[in-house]
């Protein structure tokens, strides 16, 4: 039995595109970020393919403890950190790097004995205003930190809010207020993630965190991932299931939305928002059909999707559908659901078979 939908995940490009960060930030080390299934993608496999990363980087305890328990022994840089003493516990058990991003983070630090030191990262508020220290307060966390017993190194981060708008004057502010804050403080460094690696030089810092282009995805609004030099990772396929011929007039699908302007021929594609197609994806989004550019049409359903065969009348059941991919880029089917590729990346549900080739 063929399984509708599927995704196939290029572990080449994968490498490809890790290159492509080592090439843009030629200084510095690599944090490759895997949080939320690697955008999707699958983190183990992504993890295990990824091995000429420096280290990898998620956001939850969880995802950390399930890549060591999987048996990845790289470094794992877990970016919410801890909230309480079990979870504290965790990080030294499975020798985990925390960042600590509030005060009562280093409280918990100074009164958690742990069986083995752990290295956290002071993560500053540099003008993003999500999470981090202030920017004053970074003197007084620092020393605190360095008093600690069971902390061994320190590292510094912030985070960028605008890095993917290429002009952006808070990025020229928040790098401003990092080198200010982190002057006369000897430590490793960490700012940049896609859009700051290819567009912000200045924010390279020691080590980098890609996440988006790692994927084949380009960061920004105004280009796509082959314009920055990446390769899709995920290319999502169906196929086929109906083919039928409607009137001039006829409605078609959820709420009647639709209306045929002449007598035509409409594929039914067994895929909808059940496997992650997003529903908001407007009439005219295009898939290809036998690697023909094929527009969507009324509604999106959870377990189809209607196309226009007009320009394609010999398309058959069976034939290949293609949702996103090399040849109709995920940048574009975000755009025409309002949405950015991150969310439809990782919105690909477990129904889908997924498929690691190299
Ligand atoms: C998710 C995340 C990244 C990666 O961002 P991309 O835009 O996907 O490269 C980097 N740093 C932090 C703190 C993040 O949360």
């Amino acid at each position: 039995m063929t399984p509708a939908v599927e995704a196939h995940i290029n572990l080449t490009a994968l490498a490809h595109n890790l290159e492509r960060v080592r090439q843009a930030a030629s200084e510095s080390k690599i944090m490759a970020v895997i949080k939320a299934n690697a955008y999707g993608h699958g983190m183990i496999q992504v993890a295990n393919a990824l091995t000429a990363a420096d280290a990898f980087s998620v956001a939850r305890l969880q995802e950390a403890v399930q890549l060591r328990q999987a048996g990845i022994n790289k470094d794992i840089i877990v970016l919410e950190g801890f909230n309480n003493t079990a979870e504290l516990k965790e990080f030294s058990r499975y020798d985990l790097q925390a960042t600590v991003h509030q005060l009562a983070q280093i409280d918990l630090l100074q009164r958690t004995p742990l069986e083995k030191s752990i290295q956290v990262w002071l993560k500053i508020d540099s003008g993003m205003h999500r999470m981090g220290v202030a920017p004053e307060a970074v003197g007084a966390c620092w020393k605190v930190l360095q008093k600690i017993e069971s902390v061994l190194a320190v590292r510094l981060m912030t985070h960028l809010a605008s890095a993917d708008d290429r002009g952006s004057e808070q990025t020229n502010q928040q790098l401003d207020v990092f080198k200010r804050v982190t002057a006369g403080i000897e430590a490793e460094t960490s700012i940049a993630n896609s859009a700051g690696i290819l567009d912000w030089p200045q924010s390279h810092g020691d080590w980098v965190r890609p996440g988006i282009m790692l994927y084949g995805v380009s960061p920004f609004l105004d280009s796509g991932g082959k314009d920055e030099g990446l390769q899709p990772v995920m290319t999502l396929t169906s196929r086929l299931i109906a083919v039928r011929y409607f009137k001039q007039g006829d409605k078609i699908g959820y709420g009647a939305s639709w209306t045929c302007p002449e007598n035509m021929p409409i594929g039914i594609v067994s895929c909808g928002y059940g496997d992650g197609y997003p529903r908001h994806a407007v009439p005219g989004t295009l898939v290809m059909v036998n690697g023909m550019p094929t527009p969507l049409l009324g509604r999106v359903s959870m377990d189809t999707i209607c196309v226009d065969l007009r320009q394609q009348p010999d398309a058959e059941v069976g034939d290949t559908v293609l949702l996103w991919g090399e040849s109709m880029p995920v940048e574009k089917v975000a755009q025409s659901a309002t949405t950015i590729p991150y969310e439809i990346l990782c919105c690909v549900t477990q129904r889908v078979q997924f498929q690691y080739i190299t």
